[in-house]
C-alpha cells in the first residue's frame, strides 16, 4: 500500500535531502516550504522521477489554519500522511540580551509550536488507524546549549521535551514519536556562519567534516522503517562525534 509522508521545511537543505531519501524508500511525500516555491516544486519533480508522487504546499508552520489547510490538501492529492518530519526551522543569532520579543516568539513559534501544529493536524487519521511514526528534527543545541543562539537551544531543548512526552501519550495509540538531532550540517544555515566559523565547527567534529544533509535524512529514514517498530522517545545524534 502506497504511504504518504510530510516533511516540513522541504525546500532546501536537510528537509530537501529527507524528501527525496523518503521517495528513494518507496513513500509519496508533501514537501512543505515557506517562501521557495520554485526549490520546492523542484523537489517534487525529482519525486515524480523516482516514481512516487509528490505535491510543493506552502504553509507557515507557525500558522496553525495554513497547516490544517495543508495537512487537508496532501491529504485530498496524496493520501492521509502516515509519517510526519517536523524539519522547518529557523535559527537567529545574537545575544540573549540583546534579542526582542519578536524574535523570540518567532523563534519558538516555528521551532515548537510548528512542530504541535503539524502533529495536531495529523493526529486525527493517525489515531484513527492507530499507527503512525513522527520523527521531529532536533539539535545538538538543545542537548548542550548554546550561546548566542539561546532561543534557539531553548526551543530544539523543548523539541526533545515534546518528543519523550508524546511518545509517552501515544504509545498506547501505536504511533512513534523519535527525534534526530543533528550536528553542524553542511547547509544555508550553517553557511550563513561564514567561511571562518565553518571551519572551527570542522575542527571541533571529531570525524573531521560537516555532516551532509544526507547523513541526517537516513537517520530520520531509519526511524521510519518498519524495523523500527519498537524504537518510541529516542534521541538520535547525528553530529560526528561533536557532543560525545
Ligand atoms: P535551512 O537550510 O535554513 O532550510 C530551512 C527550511 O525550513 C527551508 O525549507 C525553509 O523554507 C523552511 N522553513 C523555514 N521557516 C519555515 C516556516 N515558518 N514554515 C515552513 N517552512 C519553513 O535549514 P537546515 O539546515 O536544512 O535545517 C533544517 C532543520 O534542521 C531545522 O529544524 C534546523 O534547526 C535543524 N538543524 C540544522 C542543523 C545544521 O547544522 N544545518 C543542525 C542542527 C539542527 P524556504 O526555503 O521556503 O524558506
Amino acid at each position: 500500500m502506497e504511504q504518504t509522508a510530510l516533511v516540513t521545511g522541504a525546500s532546501r537543505g536537510i528537509g530537501r535531502a529527507v524528501a527525496l531519501e523518503l521517495a528513494r524508500r518507496g513513500w509519496n511525500v508533501c514537501v512543505n516550504y515557506l517562501e521557495r516555491r520554485d526549490d520546492a516544486l523542484a523537489v517534487a519533480a525529482l519525486i515524480e522521477a523516482e516514481g512516487r508522487h509528490a505535491l510543493a504546499i506552502q504553509a507557515d508552520v507557525a500558522d496553525r489554519g495554513a497547516v490544517e489547510a495543508m495537512v487537508r490538501d496532501a491529504r485530498a492529492g496524496l493520501g492521509p500522511i502516515s509519517l510526519l518530519v517536523n524539519n522547518a526551522g529557523i535559527s537567529p543569532h545574537g545575544l540573549f540580551q540583546d534579542t526582542d520579543d519578536a524574535t523570540w516568539d518567532r523563534t519558538l513559534a516555528v521551532n515548537l509550536t510548528g512542530a504541535k501544529n503539524t502533529i495536531q493536524a495529523v493526529l486525527p487519521h493517525m489515531l484513527s488507524e492507530k499507527r503512525g511514526c513522527i520523527v521531529n528534527i532536533s539539535s545538538i543545541w538543545g542537548l548542550r546549549g548554546a550561546s548566542c543562539e539561546v532561543a534557539y537551544a531553548c526551543s530544539k531543548a523543548a523539541v526533545i521535551g515534546l518528543t519523550r512526552s508524546l511518545a509517552l501519550e501515544l504509545a498506547p495509540s501505536g504511533i512513534r514519536v523519535n527525534c534526530v538531532a543533528p550536528g553542524c550540517i553542511d547547509t544555508d544555515m550553517v553557511r550563513v556562519l561564514g567561511q571562518e566559523t565553518r571551519e572551527m565547527l570542522v575542527e571541533e567534529t571529531p570525524l573531521g567534516r560537516l555532516g551532509t544533509p544526507e547523513d541526517i535524512a537516513h537517520a530520520v529514514a531509519f526511524f521510519a522503517e518498519e524495523e523500527s517498530s519498537f524504537l518510541t522517545g529516542q534521541v538520535l545524534t547525528a553530529d560526528g562525534g561533536f557532543i560525545v
